[in-house]
């Protein structure tokens, strides 16, 4: 007999009901309770989901209203002063904590946003200073766990582990991390204490921080805390889940320290598999082998699983192996069978959650059959494996292998472009503009859903979309940007809307994702070779330019972006598909200049997103051809286009080189919250490209005040040549409302203005 398990749930409800909800209450609409009481029926719908499709091992504290990493900070206590200050209600200084506050009881920033290991999903760094009191806060997994209960549902409460935590957490006062961690692992204890009481059996730490590189001071913190950890588990049974990758750093010691579980993630971690079988398992534990893709939406094939199981079971006997997720399944969406527009001939290959649940059951089924080949179960999954077109496109093969070296070079080098560019624009110092979106008001959404329901005609939509372009233009005209923008109203979202457009795309209609917060995306799928017909941006951009004098970027999404936006086809490498995606973008950049946009920005968004873990890998299995495939897009512009690029976040001192290499004339990215450290990396990088680092965090409603930008202005300024410099919100406006968007842009025109009287 095996088992089955879960690492964890999606949390946002099918319909995306826990945004609706927090939204309301927000502005006043349903009280706490409410919300509460609505998100109590949310878990409770899913457990039993999973209790009903036998799922073995079903997790509790699954559960967030924001984020599972501010979670724990919370219940660990990790609640700065200024927030405490604030005086509000749990709830609300929760929410202040991860949304900022601004109203009668003052003003504060929300933490942080940061990308969770290499997913789209953003968690919210804690924050650990020398006021910092650890202590155990609140009774959320205590409560969740007792209400599964009452339901008749036992569940594996899921925490954040101590190591992940205190890894991921800012320290910003005098103390050193090792300074917080008996006071953490004391919390865990009391954790520990306060489950037995309750009656739970199994507890789930996630420390997906190990499959990370892992220097010795970290692996001796990781050992020290799990020592006492498990000398004070009592009867508690410890799962330590890891995934994203392998553990190769602290397998030895991982497997040396006596969990009751191990949780390792076979299909993304490259070494997992050999690890096992190499250096052996221990004996009485069980391995939790996460072997159905949490990360991607294709159906599991179970023949390979079955050989990769059966391979585990020559280390490990039958029953001490758990067939689970690779990840928390938060990272696909709810269900297949929601997506009533999709032809059942692509649906069919195609398991979101709830059929991930069956997958699971399945592999169990098949896992105890000797003649697993045999069984009906296994050859229909062979069959439909079988079936699985590659939808190939011979001209678009025929494009990639023509492609020779020249075609990812642009010329002339970019200190003679910026010479050009700098004549042909006639821009000012310290040049503004946006990211490109402006606020998707409520006007805006209901167009689009009239348009889907048939209510207007495609024409009458593009006459209103294009009348909001032109009042865009207008309002930023009167706030008196530079650059302008066309505000990105057409887009549903920056890669959904490109997929549209490009051939090898589908479209899922409820297929979100959680990227921050309760914010989903809706991932497109790429099941096939990617071309682009007809120009689609083309007609909008140029509609924009022609209001006005000033120039107006041309919008794309980056190649790069859109790959890692979207769940991939998983038979050709992803390299190859970055470059076919660049061949179609090409053209639209190529339509862009000759239709007289002078400025064309590609965003890569999401260009660090996917970098390896581990450092071994950034080059080879990624740089390598990410870069490469950018550069493709734009290398056969006129020297006086100048193209900009915008990355979300601010963390890639790392590779600063490398996005030097990208070779854009300008590129804008997050550095609102912490400006220094890029900009001490662009100064040592000699960074070459033009910059604009955020100088304002959109991710929050606050306004920044004038003397505030003022300030992130001179410091920048003070670091990088003025030439250089650009001055822009830190990303898109399109999540944001239109007073606090107005009222923002005007107080960051008047800051620059000011900035630049003094030059
Ligand atoms: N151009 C996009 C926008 O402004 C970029 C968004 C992003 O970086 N996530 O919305
Ligand atoms: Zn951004």
């Amino acid at each position: 007999m095996s088992k089955t398990a879960v690492i964890g749930y999606p949390r946002v409800g099918s319909q995306r009901e826990l945004k609706f909800w927090t939204e309301d209450y927000f502005k006043g609409k349903i009280s706490a309770d409410v919300l509460q009481a609505n998100a109590a029926e949310l878990r409770s719908k899913q457990w039993l989901l999973q209790q009903q499709r036998g799922v073995d091992f079903i997790p509790s504290n699954d559960f967030s209203f924001y984020d599972g990493v501010l979670d724990t900070a919370f219940l660990l206590n990790a609640v700065p002063k200024v927030y405490r200050d604030l005086r509000l209600s749990d709830l609300d200084t929760y929410f202040a904590l991860a949304r900022g506050y601004q109203g009668p009881k003052g003003d504060v920033k929300a933490l942080s946003l940061r990308k969770w290991f290499n997913t789209n999903y953003h968690y919210l760094v804690p924050v650990l200073d020398d006021e910092t009191e650890i202590r155990l806060n609140g009774s959320v997994p205590f409560d969740q766990y007792s209400e599964a209960m009452a339901l008749g549902v036992r569940t594996r409460p899921v925490l954040i582990g101590p190591f992940t935590f205190l890894t991921l957490a800012e320290l910003k006062g005098k103390k050193r991390r090792e300074d917080y961690t008996a006071a953490v692992v004391a919390v865990y204890r009391q954790i520990f204490e306060r489950f037995t009481v309750l009656g739970t059996d199994w507890l789930q730490l996630d420390e997906p921080a190990l499959v990370t590189d892992l220097s010795a001071d970290e692996i001796a913190l990781f050992i020290s805390i799990y020592r006492e950890l498990l000398a004070g588990k009592g009867g508690l049974k410890l799962l330590l889940q890891t995934y994203f990758g392998d553990i190769r750093d602290v397998y030895a010691q991982v497997t040396g320290l006596g969990f009751d579980g191990i949780g390792l993630d076979l299909v993304e971690g490259k070494q997992s598999k050999d690890l096992v079988l190499e250096k052996g398992f221990p004996q009485g534990t069980l391995l939790f082998a996460g072997v159905v893709n949490g990360k991607n939406i294709w159906r599991n094939d179970y023949g390979k699983t079955l050989t990769l199981l059966k391979e585990l079971e020559q280390s490990i006997p039958q029953e001490r192996i758990v067939i689970g997720t690779s990840s928390s399944l938060l990272l696909v969406p709810y269900t297949v069978a929601a997506e009533t527009a999709l032809p059942e001939e692509d649906k069919k290959h195609f398991a979101f959650a709830e059929e991930k649940l069956l997958e699971l059951n399945d592999l169990k089924t098949l896992f105890e059959d000797p003649n697993y080949t045999e069984n009906p179960l296994y050859k229909e999954n062979a069959a439909l494996i079988q079936s699985r077109s590659s939808h190939r496109d011979n001209t678009v093969g025929d494009k990639i292998s023509a492609l020779r070296n020249d075609d990812f070079i642009r010329l002339p080098v970019f200190a003679e472009r910026e010479k050009i560019q700098k004549r042909a624009l006639g821009l000012p110092l310290l040049p503004t503009t946006t990211i490109g979106s402006f606020p998707q008001t409520a006007a805006v959404k209901a167009l689009r859903s009239k348009l889907r329901k048939n209510e207007i005609t495609a024409e009458e939509y593009k006459t209103a979309v294009k009348q909001k372009i032109a009042d865009c233009v207008a309002l930023q005209e009167e706030i008196g940007l530079d650059v302008l923008v066309h505000g990105e109203f057409e887009r549903n979202d920056m890669v959904e809307y490109f997929g549209e457009n490009l051939n090898g795309f589908l479209f899922t209609q409820n297929g979100w994702v959680l990227s921050y917060g309760t914010r989903c995306v809706k991932p497109p799928i790429i099941r096939g070779d990617v071309s682009r017909g007809k120009p689609f941006t083309v007609e909008y951009i140029v509609h924009a330019q022609q209001q006005t004098e000033k120039p107006v970027k041309g919008m794309l999404t980056g190649p790069v972006t859109i790959l890692n936006w979207s769940f991939p086809r998983e038979d050709i490498p992803n390299r190859i598909i970055a470059f076919q995606i660049a061949l179609a973008l090409k053209e639209e950049v190529a339509d862009l200049e000759a239709n007289g946009i002078r400025i064309v920005q590609i965003d890569e968004a999401a260009l660090k997103e996917k970098l390896p873990l581990r450092r071994a890998d950034w080059r080879s299995d990624y740089l390598d051809w990410a870069i490469p495939a950018f550069r493709l897009v734009h290398s056969s512009v006129k020297p006086e286009t100048q193209i900009h690029t915008h990355m979300c976040y601010s963390e890639f001192e790392d590779i600063v080189q490398d996005i030097d290499n990208m070779d854009a004339d300008v590129i804008s990215f997050e550095a609102a919250r912490s400006h220094h450290a890029i900009v001490d990396a662009l100064v040592r990088a000699k960074f070459k490209t033009e910059v604009g680092p955020g100088v304002y965090d959109i991710h929050s409603p606050r306004v920044p005040s004038e003397e505030e930008i003022t300030a992130a202005i001179v410091a920048i300024k003070e670091e990088i040549a003025v030439e250089k410099l650009w001055v822009n919100p830190d990303c898109g406006l399109k999540t944001r409302g239109e007073p606090e968007t107005i009222a923002s842009l005007k107080n960051l025109v008047k800051a620059a203005r000011g900035v630049r009287s003094t030059l």
